[in-house]
Protein backbone atom coordinates (compact mmCIF):
# COMPACT_ATOMS: atom_id res chain seq x y z
CA UNK A 1 0.00 0.00 0.00
CA UNK A 2 1.37 3.34 -0.64
CA UNK A 3 1.00 6.21 1.59
CA UNK A 4 -0.33 9.21 0.41
CA UNK A 5 -1.37 11.34 3.35
CA UNK A 6 -0.01 10.66 6.56
CA UNK A 7 -3.04 8.91 8.43
CA UNK A 8 -3.23 10.01 12.18
CA UNK A 9 -4.29 6.86 14.46
CA UNK A 10 -5.66 7.35 18.16
CA UNK A 11 -3.08 5.13 19.94
CA UNK A 12 -6.24 4.71 22.15
CA UNK A 13 -8.90 3.04 20.21
CA UNK A 14 -7.10 2.97 17.07
CA UNK A 15 -9.81 4.91 15.01
CA UNK A 16 -8.08 6.71 12.27
CA UNK A 17 -8.99 10.54 11.48
CA UNK A 18 -7.67 13.09 9.87
CA UNK A 19 -5.42 15.28 11.92
CA UNK A 20 -8.08 17.42 13.06
CA UNK A 21 -9.62 15.37 14.62
CA UNK A 22 -7.04 13.85 16.94
CA UNK A 23 -5.34 15.58 19.11
CA UNK A 24 -1.36 15.58 18.94
CA UNK A 25 0.55 14.79 22.48
CA UNK A 26 3.99 16.01 21.53
CA UNK A 27 7.62 14.51 23.29
CA UNK A 28 9.31 18.04 22.79
CA UNK A 29 13.31 17.93 22.35
CA UNK A 30 13.40 19.61 25.94
CA UNK A 31 11.86 15.50 27.26
CA UNK A 32 8.77 17.45 28.38
CA UNK A 33 5.03 15.90 27.35
CA UNK A 34 2.37 18.23 26.25
CA UNK A 35 -0.69 18.26 23.88
CA UNK A 36 -0.02 19.67 20.88
CA UNK A 37 -2.97 21.31 20.05
CA UNK A 38 -2.47 23.21 16.99
CA UNK A 39 0.22 20.03 16.07
CA UNK A 40 2.97 22.25 15.22
CA UNK A 41 5.27 21.69 17.73
CA UNK A 42 8.95 19.81 17.19
CA UNK A 43 8.87 15.84 18.56
CA UNK A 44 7.76 12.82 18.39
CA UNK A 45 3.93 12.62 18.32
CA UNK A 46 1.32 10.61 19.15
CA UNK A 47 -2.62 10.90 18.45
CA UNK A 48 -5.85 10.88 21.03
CA UNK A 49 -9.02 11.23 19.67
CA UNK A 50 -10.83 11.77 23.45
CA UNK A 51 -10.51 12.01 27.08
CA UNK A 52 -11.50 8.54 27.05
CA UNK A 53 -9.06 7.38 24.50
CA UNK A 54 -6.19 9.78 27.03
CA UNK A 55 -7.23 8.25 29.68
CA UNK A 56 -6.59 4.83 28.52
CA UNK A 57 -3.49 5.25 27.13
CA UNK A 58 -2.22 7.08 30.05
CA UNK A 59 -3.05 3.81 32.16
CA UNK A 60 -1.77 1.28 30.03
CA UNK A 61 1.65 2.56 29.31
CA UNK A 62 0.24 3.21 25.41
CA UNK A 63 1.49 6.94 25.48
CA UNK A 64 5.00 6.37 27.17
CA UNK A 65 5.18 3.28 24.25
CA UNK A 66 4.06 5.35 21.52
CA UNK A 67 6.20 8.52 22.63
CA UNK A 68 9.33 6.44 23.46
CA UNK A 69 9.25 8.72 27.10
CA UNK A 70 8.70 7.43 30.61
CA UNK A 71 5.96 9.60 31.64
CA UNK A 72 5.84 10.72 35.65
CA UNK A 73 2.68 11.12 37.41
CA UNK A 74 3.12 14.56 37.33
CA UNK A 75 3.47 14.16 33.59
CA UNK A 76 0.32 12.63 32.72
CA UNK A 77 -1.86 14.37 35.67
CA UNK A 78 -0.29 17.70 33.39
CA UNK A 79 -1.59 16.06 30.48
CA UNK A 80 -5.15 15.53 31.83
CA UNK A 81 -5.26 19.33 33.05
CA UNK A 82 -3.73 20.34 29.40
CA UNK A 83 -7.08 18.27 28.02
CA UNK A 84 -9.56 19.19 30.65
CA UNK A 85 -8.53 23.41 29.83
CA UNK A 86 -8.77 22.85 26.01
CA UNK A 87 -12.23 20.46 26.00
CA UNK A 88 -13.90 21.52 29.46
CA UNK A 89 -16.80 19.86 28.23
CA UNK A 90 -15.09 16.78 28.56
CA UNK A 91 -14.76 17.08 31.73
CA UNK A 92 -16.63 13.77 33.18
CA UNK A 93 -17.27 12.80 36.72
CA UNK A 94 -15.35 16.01 38.43
CA UNK A 95 -17.67 18.04 40.54
CA UNK A 96 -15.66 21.02 40.77
ZN1 LIG B 1 -9.45 6.93 20.45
Amino acid sequence: MKKKKPVRTCVGCEVEGDKRALVRIVRTPEGTVELDPTGRKNGRGAYVCSYDCLETVLRRGRLERALRAPLSPEDKERLREAWQTLFPEAQAGSSR
